[in-house]
């Protein structure tokens, strides 16, 4: 599965970029749950400078690790 994973990374990887020059300011990773722990563990909000990449290293998910970026859009807060 070593093509699925590394599409799967590039993917993220765009996703990421694209978050990063819109109005976010911190970055989501949301992920399904039924994913494994590996992704389990890294759902949170996110500096851009401490993203992990998805999938995360030891994802085990059987058809690939469904977590996925989102935008934070603090800078619409009072
Ligand atoms: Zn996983």
């Amino acid at each position: 599965m070593e093509d699925y994973e590394s599409k799967r990374r590039a993917e993220s990887k765009a996703a990421l970029e694209k978050i990063k020059s819109g109005l976010a300011t911190k970055v989501r990773i949301l992920v399904p749950a039924d994913a494994c722990p590996a992704c389990r563990a890294i759902e949170g909000a996110y500096e851009f400078a401490d993203v992990p990449e998805i999938p995360p290293e030891g994802c085990s998910c059987l058809d690939g690790s469904k977590a996925f970026y989102a935008p934070v859009l603090d800078r619409f807060g009072p």
